[in-house]
């Protein structure tokens, strides 16, 4: 497996790929990679001759309010991981090299704005972005994306269809720990006592698929109930619980399937998302 920094050594290695006759799966990633990345990975390798995994904390997708800085790298034990799992390639670029005086970005409007987008009014842009770049740089024949990012997997849906990236997206699910807490490089800055308390989300969740599941179609009292449950713990403060449609993310009344079922929630100072889907 080779670690490459550049656009031009991935070009070449692709375009070789390419005139023997293989596919190409991509998998994006800020790193730190975790079993969540590794079913991606895993996934990936099963569908396709060669795989890529790009390894870049994306500046363009962060607020100056917000954890870039902090977030946690860790190339060494990345490419361990994505070896084990079989890719052949990481794109593990610096900033400069994906953004020398970038004046183009991509940018979508509704689904963006909406669930994160509303606390995270850039994020998007920068996701669609660098998204759009790795996209062009690999040029894959698919490219695979968790569903614990449940609004960037419907936004990267939407971009391929309305700029025609002949890619086909897959999705994957939610890979957790022993005791449900959705896998994230963020459950670093959890500590002891947060990492417990950070359970309220899956068991909110797991309450509000359950009433879902058992026939409660009113939307609101599924929400209500997903609140109420996360109010319980004290170190939680909601960002928003909200159940949208799974492809225009407009909210609903009625629980109608496919539905997304959102949670944002910050655990201290650490921002956590988690969701449930039914199609
Ligand atoms: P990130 O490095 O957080 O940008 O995530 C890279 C990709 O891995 C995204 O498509 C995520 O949705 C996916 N991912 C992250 N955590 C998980 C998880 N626990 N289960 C499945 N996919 C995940």
């Amino acid at each position: 497996m080779q670690i490459v920094k550049t656009i031009d050594e991935v070009r070449k290695t692709v375009k070789a790929w390419k005139r023997e006759g293989l596919t190409v799966g991509l998998v994006p990633t800020m790193g730190y990679l975790h079993e969540g990345h590794k079913s991606l990975i895993e996934r990936a390798v099963k569908e396709n001759d060669r795989v890529v995994v790009s390894d870049f904390v994306n500046p363009t997708q962060f607020a100056p309010n917000e954890d870039f800085e902090s977030y946690p790298r860790d190339i060494q034990a990345d490419a361990a991981l994505c070896a084990d799992a079989g890719a052949s390639l990481i794109f593990n670029p610096e900033a400069d090299e994906m953004y020398t005086d970038a004046l183009t970005f991509v940018d979508m409007n509704k689904i963006t704005k909406v669930l994160c987008g509303k606390t995270r009014p850039i994020h998007f842009s920068g996701v669609c972005t660098v998204v759009s770049k790795l996209f062009n740089i690999v040029t894959p024949d698919r490219a695979y994306f968790g569903e614990k990012d449940a609004q960037q997997l419907c936004v990267i849906r939407k971009m391929v269809r309305d700029l025609n990236f002949d890619i086909e997206i897959v999705g994957c699910p939610i890979i957790r720990e022993a005791d449900g807490l959705a896998k994230s490089s963020r459950n670093t800055y959890l500590n002891e006592e947060e990492r417990k308390a950070a359970l309220c989300l899956n068991r909110a969740l797991k309450l509000g698929r359950e009433m879902a599941e058992g026939g409660e179609t009113d939307a609101e009292k599924v929400v209500n109930a997903i609140t109420a449950e996360i109010e319980k713990e004290p170190l939680a403060k909601i960002d928003y619980v909200e159940m949208v449609d799974l492809n225009t993310l407009e909210m609903l009344k009625t629980a109608e399937k496919p539905l997304l079922c959102a949670v944002a929630v910050y655990i201290g100072k650490t921002r956590l998302i988690d969701n449930f889907i039914m199609e």
